[in-house]
């Protein structure tokens, strides 16, 4: 391959401002993207945690409440409201300051169940699902 074909670019890390050689960018902004993806400062860092946290999260909430929850026997909650889940669970997740901090989210699916999103002292999102099934008789 020609060198001219090859497009390298600076990559500028957000964080601490580390530039970086990242080849094959379609843009700055993508190249400022990839630095710091691959950067090892502190915010970089802190950032990767967040989004595996919150990626982590997502796939708990289809196991508990979308796709998952009919292995189980339970009902799946709509789209809209694992979206939601989703939504709730990245706020939590993220690197918040003090008296910016969610302990917890919880809401209730009208006959299905209770969701509870709890965070952790990790800084990790927990993913509760709630039902109360009562089977009663009476002679
Ligand atoms: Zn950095």
């Amino acid at each position: 391959m020609p060198e001219d074909d090859v497009n390298i670019i600076r990559g500028t890390c957000r964080y601490c401002g580390q530039t970086q050689i990242v080849s094959f960018s379609a843009s700055q902004e993508e190249a400022d993207e990839r630095a710091a993806q691959k950067c090892d400062c502190v915010g970089a860092t802190r950032e990767r945690n967040r989004q595996r946290r919150v990626e982590q999260a997502g796939k708990n909430i289809d196991r508990i409440f979308g796709a998952g929850a009919a292995e189980y026997g339970q009902r799946t909650v709509g789209g809209r409201i694992l979206d939601y889940l989703r939504e709730a669970a990245e706020l939590m997740a993220g690197d918040v300051c003090a008296g910016d901090i969610i302990s917890d989210i919880r809401i209730t699916v009208p006959d299905v169940c209770v969701a509870i999103l709890s965070a952790t002292s990790k800084g990790n999102v927990k993913i509760s699902r709630r039902e109360t099934r009562v089977r009663s008789l009476e002679s």
